[in-house]
């Protein structure tokens, strides 16, 4: 056999409780999702806003595929950058306050675009330690030197810069942090980056369309020297990412960035559906209202359990376990009960936890007896 060794690290994580397995959804997003047979509270989405199935960006989509057909047939650099994706890029930059943006086909690829492109051997990224997957993997493709600090460790971070003499340096951070739901202080390392003369380069994933009324976490902060991006795939609930910044780093971007040159553009029907979903973002601030409510709801309801919730005032509530097994068996219990909320393991994060994920597409209901469900597991399973 000649994959025997690929099977022992299988059989390996599965007796260590890190074997990895997809379920198989069988509709569309929302409160209540289809999944093996059975139908449960969706507790583990990014569809923040609840807009991954809205009618009007399904519309949207649909008419796009209407005017612009599916393949966009090329890459943007050839024949593939439509109206569409340029209409979407100034409504985006506008949006979150930037003079610039660029659209890429997901926000891994986004990452890995603007990274490699803006530093490389001689440069140095200093990054947060819990920074996402995707950014870890840019800043070591780069070939710049990559230092980490201790997660929002800004007296580390400003040690680290004092200490540099690399020619450019980037500081790279999650805006909200994927697995904790806390926030990076982006005022502050702002404030290093220009005593230091570096740039800040922000993931906001996850602030995009909840923070700064829907703007994201960037709002207010108006620096040359922040190269914003966010992902649509999450609350804005289509696809894709952009990069917004000064025209130059954009220019450059489109000139230099090669995952954004060698792939083909997504289907301009998305960039239909976005512009619509940034319209929704805008005007209906009952749906942060609502998400606001309901991260108050759950907090207020696991106060007093043996395991906390982390400090967040984020769509991701994450309650931190001892080990993979009791994250794996309070994720069983409360599937049991109805409801689907990820256990996320090692090596995705150091500790083990269950990552709930709140939405304005819940009802007050779903929340409350997520955390009357979850309060009597942890009373039970938690010393
Ligand atoms: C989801 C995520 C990404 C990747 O974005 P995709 O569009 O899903 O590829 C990048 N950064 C962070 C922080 C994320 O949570």
């Amino acid at each position: 056999m000649p994959f025997t060794a690929l099977a022992a690290d299988l059989d390996a994580r599965r007796a260590t409780h890190l074997y990895r397995q997809r379920r198989i959804v069988q509709g569309p997003q929302g409160a209540q999702i289809d999944v093996d047979g059975r139908r449960l509270a969706n507790f583990c989405s990014n569809d923040y806003l609840g807009l991954a199935n809205h009618p009007d960006i399904v519309a949207a989509a649909q008419a796009g595929a209407a005017r612009w057909g599916v393949g966009s047939g090329a890459s943007h650099l050839v024949c593939g950058h439509t109206a569409a994706h340029e209409a979407m890029e100034t409504r985006l930059a506008a949006f979150v306050g930037k003079p610039a943006a660029l659209s890429l086909a997901t926000g891994y690829m986004a990452n890995l675009a603007a990274v490699t492109a803006l530093v490389g051997r001689g440069d140095a990224i200093f990054a947060d330690k819990l920074n996402h997957a995707s950014l870890n993997d840019a800043c070591q493709l780069s070939n710049a030197a990559f230092k980490r600090f201790a997660h929002n460790d800004l007296e580390q971070l400003e040690r680290l810069l004092a200490t540099t003499d690399a020619r450019r340096r980037l500081i790279v951070v999650d805006a909200v942090f994927s697995m904790d739901g806390d926030c990076a202080p982006l005022a502050e390392i702002i404030r290093l980056a220009e005593r230091y003369d570096a740039w800040v380069y922000a993931d906001d994933a996850h602030g995009f369309g909840v923070l700064g009324e829907g703007r994201g976490s960037a709002v207010g902060i108006d620096s040359p020297r922040l190269i914003y991006m966010a992902t649509l795939g999450k609350a804005a609930g289509v696809a894709g990412a952009f990069i917004a910044a000064e025209p130059v780093v954009i220019d450059y971007l489109v000139n230099t960035a090669r995952p954004y040159i060698y792939t083909t553009a997504a289907p301009a029907l998305l960039a239909e559906a976005v512009l619509v979903s940034v319209d929704l973002i805008e005007r209906e601030g009952w749906r942060r209202e609502r998400l606001n409510e309901h991260i108050a709801t759950l907090r207020a309801a696991l106060v007093s359990t043996p395991a906390q919730l982390l400090p967040s005032h984020t769509p991701i509530q994450p309650l931190l376990v001892a080990d993979s097994a009791v994250a794996l068996a309070l994720a069983d219990g409360l599937r049991d009960a109805g409801h689907w909320v990820a256990a996320i393991r090692p090596p995705t994060v150091p500790t083990p936890r269950l990552r709930i994920c709140l939405s304005a597409a819940h009802m007050a209901a779903d929340v409350a007896k997520l955390g009357a469900d979850l309060a009597g597991l942890l009373n039970g399973h938690v010393k």
